[in-house]
């Protein structure tokens, strides 16, 4: 094939052997989400780019390098998502749903598209789901948010694959003052540091705490301490929060390296991580952005949300074995038909038996075919049961009712008595 006509490197497309699983996981979320009161919101894929500079952070990795910028044809400058904080934060401020100090529990899904090197669980257009919460500000909420992915961790079946790693950042003012106690002490050692973090300590110095160098994790060993410059706000705020993730028994451990490369967080940050997915580890993401929504021009408004990963979760269900059977059957009837007559009456019928059976998965077998070659598809679709209609049950109003899993021998029905009989069958199957 001419390279014009594959997809775009590290964008994938999700075929249909792998969309059950996709569908299950986001279906578990979402039904998950407004068990604990979150409201979904929908915004669109492409921003303005000055949003995702304002609210991101001119020097943090996306929008250094990871975004895709183009210019539309009225010459203004769109970006794709990158993220989907921001765009809920424009949102939630363009309808003035937090402005009067409503609170909003929202949860968005979505593709996100970022300019990085695609490898296992790195993708340039990847899926997350995330939640965002506005105008509470303690550690209550918080602790939901851990707690109510600790439950999804359970239903998936993949709790024991995953750690909970938690730090504060402090206020923006802790930060600072951190901020300046560390630039200090990394400036008298620049020469050690790798080339990326020399390049940081001007532009974004915490980011070294997560340098993946191993000289320039040595120096960080004798570094100041972010825990020691929390102020008493922030210090009380984790305290809640750690007593409450122990009164649910949630495990954690707290990394005090833990960062995030978003600029907008203070206070809790946290992320969920695996060792079964080599370096791509973190399948969940997120923390407290008190001063987000004033820096975007809104009233002072409390934020804290998270988003996960889509593909590294699938992945992480797959690697463990964690993908139930059930999500795979699509069919459970299988219609034959020989013959125009046939035909006409199992379209009849089959719309009946729809209007009986909502739910019914029924395929009728569609472009004809001889006994046999109707009989391997029956057979290929998976189906518990087939149906047939050839000149003689048509003469009778009968289908053949035949098992293709082994149970039972080939009988004869009614065709008004055919909705109820797929029922008890499906009971006993
Ligand atoms: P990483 O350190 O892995 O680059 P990040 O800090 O950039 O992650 P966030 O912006 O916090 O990631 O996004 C939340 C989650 O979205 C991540 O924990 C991860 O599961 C997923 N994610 C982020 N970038 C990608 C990507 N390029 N491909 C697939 N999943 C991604
Ligand atoms: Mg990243």
């Amino acid at each position: 094939m001419s390279k014009s006509l594959q997809a775009i490197r590290g964008m994938n497309d999700i075929l249909p052997e792998q969309t059950p699983l996709w569908r299950y996981f986001e279906s578990t979320v979402a039904g998950l989400l407004d068990t604990y009161g979150y409201r979904q919101i929908r915004t669109p894929i492409v921003e303005f780019t000055e949003l995702f500079k304002r609210s991101i952070g001119e020097v943090t990795d996306i929008v250094e390098k990871e975004m895709y910028t183009f210019e539309d044809r009225n010459g203004d400058s769109l970006t794709l998502r990158p993220e989907g904080t921001a765009a809920c934060v424009r949102a939630v401020l363009e309808h003035g749903i937090t402005g009067s100090g409503q609170v909003q529990k929202l949860w968005y899904i979505g593709q996100m598209f970022r300019h990085e090197r695609p490898q296992k669980g790195r993708y340039r257009q990847f899926n997350q789901i995330g939640v965002e919460v506005f105008n509470l500000d303690g550690p209550d909420i918080d602790a939901e948010l851990i707690v109510l992915t600790w439950r999804l961790w359970g239903l998936l079946g993949i709790r024991d694959a995953v750690t909970l790693e938690l730090n504060s950042l402090g206020t923006s003012e802790a930060r600072a003052r951190y901020r300046d106690a560390l630039v200090e002490f990394l400036s008298a050692r620049l020469e050690q540091l790798d080339e990326d973090s020399q390049r940081r300590l001007k532009s974004n110095p915490l980011r070294i705490l997560d340098s993946k160098d191993a000289n320039t994790q040595k120096v960080l060993v004798g570094a100041p301490k972010l825990e020691d410059y929390l102020d008493e706000e922030s210090r009380l705020h984790f305290d809640g929060l750690k007593a409450r993730l122990e009164a649910a028994g949630i495990p954690f451990v707290i990394n005090t390296k833990l960062v995030r490369g978003l600029d907008y967080y203070s206070k809790t940050v946290f992320e969920w991580v695996t060792d079964k997915l080599g370096s791509q580890g973190t399948v969940c993401a997120g923390g407290r952005y008190d001063g987000l929504v004033e820096q975007m021009g809104g009233k002072p408004t409390t934020g804290v949300g998270f988003a996960m990963g889509i593909e590294r979760l699938i992945l992480l269900l797959e690697t463990l074995e964690q993908v139930p059977e059930s999500i795979h059957r699509q069919v459970d009837v299988y219609l034959c038909a020989f013959g125009e007559q046939a035909e006409l009456a199992g379209l009849a019928l089959s719309e009946q038996l729809r209007d009986r059976l909502p739910n019914l998965r029924l395929q009728v077998n569609a472009g004809g075919g001889s006994f046999k070659s109707q009989f391997k598809k029956a057979d290929k679709s998976a189906a518990l049961f087939a149906l047939i209609l050839g000149d003689d049950e048509l003469a009778q109003q009968v289908v053949g009712f035949k098992p293709l899993r082994g149970q039972g021998e080939q009988q004869n029905i009614a065709w008004d008595a055919l909705a109820e009989h797929l029922e008890a069958s499906f009971a006993q199957a």
